[in-house]
């Protein structure tokens, strides 16, 4: 209640309290409604000054009654949003808001008295939306002696016009949006649905989404769409649709249940979008990626590619399997006295060939030039006895290549071949090794006068021998602390530093230093990566620590490699927990790369894991990306955030338009999917140029700077041999 002596005076008080003008009990009903009303009334004078202020009011706006009472209404306000009023009242008001408030309130007033959104400044600053009605006051005589507002707080109102906006707006996106009932039955569709389907929101609604079915999936795939809603709330995936037309087309589709408060499940939402451009960019990455544009045959990638399989499927059957490298005897004679069109005729015919002589299950290859690769799986499990077969096969290729070739007009072209051939079983040799060893069978059999086929032999026991002495070696490098953590630069478009990836280094006392090619693949096979690996992520983490403390490191992420036996240790993930907190390293800063063939078995386990470690703050990285077989569909499975183009595609981007072409098509693609994209292995100006012209924005390679020590990494960033953090 007002009390007496603070009863606002002027002439609105006295109309408000003066008896006279009405009988003393009503004055104070009248009062009593005034201070006990749920709306804010605020009075004013004629010059707009507070005169009576509620306790609604009070505390709709948080001031007391002594704050307000005398001062001006339009501190209530936001000066843009009066101007903006008056403005749209009349030109003419807008000029009458700089003399005041008043005379706008005036004019309002005067105008109309309905309710209109406003917005109140609270005496703590924030804002409140209310509806304000204005009305002018007049007292017995009829006589104006101020202004009445009342307001109402309509913030939930607003909150909920604002989610209706959103939501409205959301439904104009560029997906399509289909909103259906518990049945399914669709009841509303929107405008990028209707583009993609062919089907309008006539067509579509009362339909089930049934009416979209490309017939591509099994029941079997619907029914664990079904179930994984049921059981998750949510689907998502990739799903092959119909359009009106009959067409059919990939998209990627969202499915979320929706609920109502009581939990009761009341509609269903779905979005999808096309993604045929991104498969056709997958199937073109594939496409140059692994075959030989001329013939169609697998490329020495691709061979790579199934040569490991081979070698994994080998190393638990025992049976051996048989590289063959064949070259064409003087090709490069008929190319130059023919012409380059004949020599490819002569080519493609060859390949033709070999296809004709390969069984289920081998593969023939062009490596480039005038030489293809053969490589033969499940032969014999014993030596001598695979050796027979492969000969046999070789045989058979080099009669076939010596029948006549038609290549232009109507004489028969006679060519010959020479043929060299190595076994493996399992991983017995490395794959360079591999291949070396063919070649040498290939130069002897060349030597041998052509035409020939020939065996490596002699140089593997040596081999054998080289690798067992290694392994023994290697056993003890992590007691003897042989290793060393080297790091290399990675930069932005700009060259500034953003992170750096960590390479290992063994240093054996008294011999060269070792590269990680040479022995991880070993580590690997015997299981000795495990420890190493620890290591390397423990190294990492306290050098990531003392980065931390240094204004020129702390913002730097650092990748660690994780083989894929590393990866699948169960407790990985409490590994780089750990290795986190011995150190008190901050996890946000480490970057695991992985690569695909890790991704390829337990998918779920692998996410899992993937998920468990980003919960930590670590994010990751896929390695040499592009010589693996991850399709997007797969790829989205994970939660990486960034892709390394593989260098291989790297180092001829400027000379190779098929490796250009990959190059472009993966930036695309991560920038498509938001993946961060990492071009490694860049040495040259061009290649980088290159690179950022067409998107790429991450880079690593020796044009910024070589793997190299902590300590000297650091000396190069503090520009001399101080300031830097040290060991
Ligand atoms: P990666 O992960 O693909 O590492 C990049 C390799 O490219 C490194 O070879 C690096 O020295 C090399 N490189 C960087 N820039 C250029 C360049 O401009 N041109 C050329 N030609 N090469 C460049 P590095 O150090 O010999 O390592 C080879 C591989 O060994 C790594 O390939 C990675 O797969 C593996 N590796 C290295 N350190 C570790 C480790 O700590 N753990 C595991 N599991 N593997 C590791
Ligand atoms: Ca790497
Ligand atoms: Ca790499």
């Amino acid at each position: 209640m007002v009390d007496s002596d603070r009863a606002p005076s002027g002439l609105l008080g006295e109309f408000l309290v003066t008896p006279g003008k009405t009988i003393p009990e009503l004055c104070e009903i009248h009062h009593a409604i005034l201070e006990n009303a749920g709306h804010a009334i605020i009075a004013t004078d004629l010059a707009g000054q507070v005169v009576y202020f509620n306790p609604a009011a009070q505390r709709m706006l948080g001031y007391a009654w002594d704050e307000v009472v005398g001062q001006s209404v339009a501190g209530f306000h936001l000066p843009e949003e009066i101007e903006q009023r008056a403005r749209r009242l009349s030109a003419e008001m807008a000029r009458d808001i700089a003399p005041g408030f008043a005379v706008f309130v005036a004019k309002l007033a005067g105008r109309q008295a309905d309710e209109h959104d406003w917005t109140y400044v609270r005496r703590d600053g924030s804002r409140l939306p209310v509806a304000l009605s204005v009305t002018a006051l007049h007292d017995g005589r009829g006589e104006l002696i101020g202004y009445l507002g009342m307001a109402s707080d309509i913030s939930w109102r607003r909150r909920s016009e604002r989610d209706l906006q959103i939501a409205s707006l959301a439904f104009k996106s560029q997906a399509a949006i289909m909103v259906a009932d518990v049945d399914r039955r669709i009841l509303q569709v929107n405008q990028a649905f209707t583009t993609l389907t062919g089907y309008s929101a006539e067509e579509a609604i009362g339909q089930t989404p049934s009416l979209l079915k490309s017939g591509r999936h099994d029941p079997a795939f619907y029914q664990q769409m079904s179930e994984s809603l049921a059981s998750n709330g949510h689907w998502q995936g990739e799903i092959w649709n119909r359009r009106k037309s009959g067409s059919i087309f990939p998209e990627w589709l969202t499915i979320s249940e929706v609920r109502d408060e009581l939990g009761k499940l009341t509609h269903y939402v779905s979005t999808f979008s096309d993604i045929s451009d991104l498969k056709m960019a997958e199937s073109e990455i594939h496409n140059l990626a692994f075959y030989d544009p001329l013939t169609a045959l697998p490329n020495r990638r691709l061979l790579l590619n199934r040569l490991g399989q081979a070698r994994a499927a080998g190393k638990r059957s025992r049976q051996f399997g048989a590289l063959l490298i064949i070259d064409l005897d003087h090709f490069k004679n008929l190319n130059d006295t023919l012409g380059h069109d004949i020599g490819d005729r002569l080519l493609l015919e060859v390949a033709g060939r070999l296809r004709a002589s390969m069984r289920a299950g081998d593969t023939a290859a062009r490596q480039g030039g005038d030489e293809f690769i053969v490589l033969l799986e499940n032969l014999a499990a014993g030596a001598e006895a695979a050796a027979v077969q492969a000969e046999a096969v070789a045989e058979k290729i080099r009669l076939s290549l010596n029948e006549p070739y038609l290549l232009h007009g109507d004489s028969p072209y006679f060519h010959s071949a020479s043929i060299g051939i190595s076994l493996f079983c399992g991983h017995d040799k490395t794959t360079d090794s591999l291949l070396k060893q063919a070649d040498i069978a290939l130069y002897k059999a060349k030597d041998a006068g052509r035409n020939s086929i020939r065996f490596f032999d002699s140089a593997m026991q040596t081999a054998l021998d080289a690798r067992a002495r290694l392994e023994s070696r290697l056993h003890q490098a992590l007691a003897r602390d042989e290793f060393r953590l080297f790091v290399q630069a990675q930069v932005n478009t700009a060259r500034q530093l953003v992170g750096a990836e960590t390479l290992l280094r063994w240093q054996p006392p008294g011999a060269a230093m070792v590269a990680p090619d040479e022995f991880i693949p070993l580590a690997e096979e015997s299981g000795l990566i495990v420890p190493i690996g620890l290591w390397v992520l423990d190294t990492a983490c306290a050098h990531l620590r003392r980065w931390a403390d240094h204004p020129l490191t702390a913002q730097l992420y650092l990748s660690v490699n994780v083989s894929a036996r590393q990866f699948r240790q169960p407790d990985f993930v409490d590994q780089v927990r750990s290795a986190l907190a011995r150190h008190g390293a901050d996890a946000k800063r480490l970057k695991l790369e992985l690569t695909e063939s890790l991704l390829l078995d337990n998918v779920d386990g692998v996410v899992a894991k993937m998920q468990a470690l980003r919960e930590l703050g670590v994010c990751f990285s896929l390695d040499d990306f592009g010589t693996g077989y991850a399709s997007l569909s797969y790829l989205k499975r994970f939660p990486f955030e960034q892709l390394k183009v593989d260098r291989s595609f790297i180092r001829d981007i400027a000379t190779d338009p098929d490796d250009a072409a990959i190059v472009r098509a993966i930036i695309a693609m991560g920038n498509t999917l938001r993946l961060s994209v990492v071009a490694e292995g860049v040495e040259a100006e061009e290649q980088q140029a290159y690179l950022v012209e067409h998107g790429c924005t991450c880079f690593q390679g020796y044009l910024f700077g070589r793997p190299i020590p902590f300590a000297d990494f650091e000396r190069n960033l503090a520009g001399g041999p101080a300031g830097a953090p040290q060991n």
